[in-house]
C-alpha cells in the first residue's frame, strides 16, 4: 500500500514509497477469510491456477532484482543464496539469456536447483576460500558481471564484493538489520563496482510475470514442494519451517 504522493511514488517507484505498508509485514496480510483492497491493486490473472497466482509475488521479487542488475544475454550472474528469493532471481536471469551460477551453504538446496530448476553451475560455499577459486574457474578468470546476494546475511553481503568482476554490479535483494562492511579501496573502488538495493517490485513486474506463466515461460511446478489441506495445516506447519525438510514453497488448499 503506497501513498501516491511522496517523492518515490511521484517518480513511479511505488515499490519504495516513503510511507510503504506491505501487506503481511507492516499491516495484516492475506492469512484471513476476507481482504479489502483498492481495485487498482488487482492484477487480472484469469488463465492462472490458484497455485500459480500464489507464486506471482515471490517471482516479482526476483524479477525486480534482475531488472536492477539488468544482465544482458551473454553476461554471467552469480546468485548467492538458493532459497526462494535466489531461485526467483534465477528464473529472470535465465529469461534474460544470462549464464547463471548459484552459490549456497546447503548441498541439498543446490541439488534441488540443479535437478528441478536446471541450473548447471553451482558452488557449495564452505567458508574456506575455495568458492572464489571455483568462481574464477567457471568464469574463465573474469568473475561475474552481475552478483545478486539473496541471503539476508550481512556477512555474506559484505563478502560479496570479492566475487564481483571489474566494473560489475552488485544487487542486495536480501535484507539485514546489521551493518554491511567491505574493503573500499582494494576491492570496491579498484573494481569500480556499482552497488544496488532491490526492494519489493513494481505493478508492471506482476503483469509481466502473469504473462510469462501464461505463456509457459515460467513453470511454477518445481516451486511447490509441499502441500496441505486446511485441516492438516496445524500438524504440517512446524515441519515446513525446518530447512531440512527442503521447503521452497508450501501451498494450503482451503477447500
Ligand atoms: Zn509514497
Amino acid at each position: 500500500m503506497n501513498c501516491q504522493r511522496c517523492f518515490a511514488c511521484r517518480r513511479g517507484n511505488s515499490n519504495c514509497c516513503e510511507d510503504l505498508k506491505v501487506l503481511g509485514v507492516m499491516m495484516d496480510g492475506g492469512m484471513t477469510e476476507r481482504l479489502l483492497l483498492p481495485a487498482s491493486k488487482l492484477h487480472p490473472a484469469n488463465k492462472l491456477s490458484l497455485e500459480q497466482c500464489a507464486l506471482v509475488e515471490t517471482l516479482a521479487i526476483g524479477c525486480h532484482a534482475v531488472n536492477r542488475g539488468h544482465p544482458v544475454a551473454g553476461e554471467t550472474v552469480l546468485i548467492i543464496g538458493a532459497g526462494p528469493i535466489g531461485l526467483s532471481v534465477s528464473e529472470f536471469t535465465r529469461l534474460a539469456g544470462a549464464r547463471t551460477i548459484l552459490m549456497d551453504l546447503s548441498e541439498q538446496r543446490l541439488n534441488f536447483a540443479r535437478q528441478k530448476m536446471g541450473i548447471a553451475d553451482t558452488i557449495l560455499s564452505t567458508g574456506d576460500g575455495q568458492e572464489l577459486e571455483m568462481l574464477r574457474r567457471i568464469t574463465g578468470g573474469d568473475l561475474p558481471q552481475v552478483t545478486v546476494d539473496a541471503t539476508g546475511s550481512n556477512k555474506s553481503m559484505g563478502n560479496a564484493v570479492n566475487y564481483c568482476g571489474f566494473t560489475g554490479r552488485l544487487v542486495f535483494v536480501g535484507i539485514t538489520q546489521a551493518e554491511v562492511t567491505f574493503p573500499h579501496a582494494p576491492v570496491m573502488h579498484r573494481r569500480e563496482l556499482t552497488i544496488l538495493a532491490s526492494r519489493n517490485a513494481l505493478p508492471a513486474d506482476f503483469t509481466r510475470i502473469i504473462r510469462l506463466i501464461e505463456e509457459g515461460k515460467i513453470d511454477t511446478r518445481p516451486w511447490i514442494t509441499h502441500q496441505s489441506n486446511f485441516e492438516d495445516l496445524i500438524v504440517a506447519f512446524p515441519e515446513w519451517i525446518k530447512p531440512e525438510t527442503g521447503v521452497i514453497k508450501a501451498m494450503v488448499h482451503v477447500n
